[in-house]
C-alpha cells in the first residue's frame, strides 16, 4: 500500500484570523501499481490532498501513512518519504534553472549522495521514460519547447526513482498536441515501469482517457468515486459541483443512452451500430 489517507482534515493557519478548513475527513486508499485521478474545482482541495502524499502537509486530525510511514509520527524518516513520492507542481519548468537539461534531471539523484556514474545511468533512463532524446539533453532548459520543458522537469523527479508520482496538472497551459504528448508518455511510463500514478486535473477529458479510477473532490471531501465511466456517467452530480463531464459523454447519452467517455470508444459503437444496421 502506498498512501493510505484516514479521515484526514487539514485547517491552513488553524486558530488564526484567515483560518481555512481545506480537506474535510478525507479516507483514502493507493496501492502499489494505481494510476489514478484526482479532480475538482478549483479550490476543492486537490492540492492540499496531494502535499499530504509526500509530508510537505501534515493532516490536523485523521492519520495518513505513506509507504508505510506514520507522517504524524515524530521519528517519521520525511526524508525518505519525499524520495519515495515525487510530487510534481503545476508548471514545474518553471524550477528548471541549470545550463542543460541533463545537469537540470541530474539535480535530484546527485543531492541523494549518487556518484556521478549512478547519476547519469539515473538521467538516461528519466529521460528515455520521458521521450527525451540525447540531443535534447545538451540543450538549455530555455531553447526547448513548452512540451519537452514539462517532460524535462518530470523527468528530474523519476530520476529520483520514486514508487509513487503525483502530477498536479500536468497538462496546464500546453497546446493539444503538447497535452496528448505529455498524457501518452505518462501512460506508457506507467504501463512499461508499473509505477503509481496519480493525476491532479480539472481537465475532464484529457483524464478520461488516461487514468483507470477517479476521486471527486468538492469542498475539502471526496464527493464520488469510482472508474471514469462510473464517475462520468453521473454528469449532473459533477455539473453540480461545477465540473464539466466529457461532450462526448453528455452525446452518446443523449443520442444512444449510453455511458462512453472517450471519443475513441464512441467512434467504436457508433460503427458497431452501423454495422449492425
Ligand atoms: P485546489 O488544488 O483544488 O485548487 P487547494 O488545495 O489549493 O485546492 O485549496 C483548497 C482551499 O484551501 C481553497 O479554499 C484555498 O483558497 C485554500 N488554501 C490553499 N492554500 C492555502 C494557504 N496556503 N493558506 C490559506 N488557505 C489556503
Amino acid at each position: 500500500m502506498i498512501i493510505k489517507a484516514e479521515n484526514i482534515s487539514y485547517t491552513y493557519s488553524e486558530g488564526g484570523p484567515f483560518e481555512k478548513e481545506a480537506l474535510y475527513n478525507v479516507s483514502i486508499t493507493i496501492n502499489q501499481g494505481d494510476f489514478v485521478g484526482i479532480i475538482g474545482h478549483t479550490g476543492s482541495g486537490k492540492s492540499t490532498l496531494v502535499q499530504h502524499f509526500n509530508g510537505l502537509l501534515k493532516p490536523t486530525s485523521g492519520k495518513i501513512t505513506v509507504c508505510g510511514i506514520d507522517t504524524l509520527d515524530k521519528k517519521a524518516n520525511l526524508k525518505k518519504v519525499r524520495t519515495k513520492v515525487g510530487l510534481v507542481f503545476q508548471y514545474p519548468e518553471h524550477q528548471l534553472f541549470e545550463e542543460t537539461v541533463r545537469q537540470d534531471i541530474a539535480f535530484a539523484p546527485k543531492n541523494m549522495g549518487l556518484s556521478e556514474r549512478e547519476t547519469q545511468e539515473r538521467v538516461m533512463w528519466a529521460a528515455s521514460l520521458v521521450g527525451l532524446t540525447d540531443e535534447i539533453l545538451e540543450k538549455s532548459p530555455f531553447e526547448i519547447s513548452g512540451g519537452q520543458k514539462r517532460r524535462a522537469a518530470i523527468a528530474g523527479v523519476l530520476a529520483m526513482q520514486p514508487d509513487f508520482l503525483v502530477l498536479d496538472e500536468p497538462t496546464a497551459g500546453l497546446d493539444p498536441s503538447g497535452r496528448e504528448e505529455i498524457l501518452f508518455q505518462i501512460k506508457k511510463l506507467h504501463k512499461e515501469t508499473g509505477i503509481t500514478v496519480a493525476i491532479v486535473s480539472h481537465g475532464m477529458e484529457d483524464i478520461a482517457k488516461t487514468v483507470e479510477y477517479l476521486y471527486v473532490m468538492n469542498k475539502g471531501e471526496i464527493a464520488m468515486q469510482g472508474t471514469p465511466l462510473e464517475v462520468y456517467a453521473q454528469y449532473e452530480l459533477l455539473e453540480k459541483m461545477g465540473l464539466d463531464a466529457p461532450q462526448i459523454t453528455k452525446l452518446m447519452k443523449h443520442v444512444y443512452g449510453v455511458n462512453i467517455c472517450t471519443v475513441e470508444d464512441a467512434k467504436e459503437y457508433i460503427l458497431g451500430v452501423a454495422h449492425r444496421a
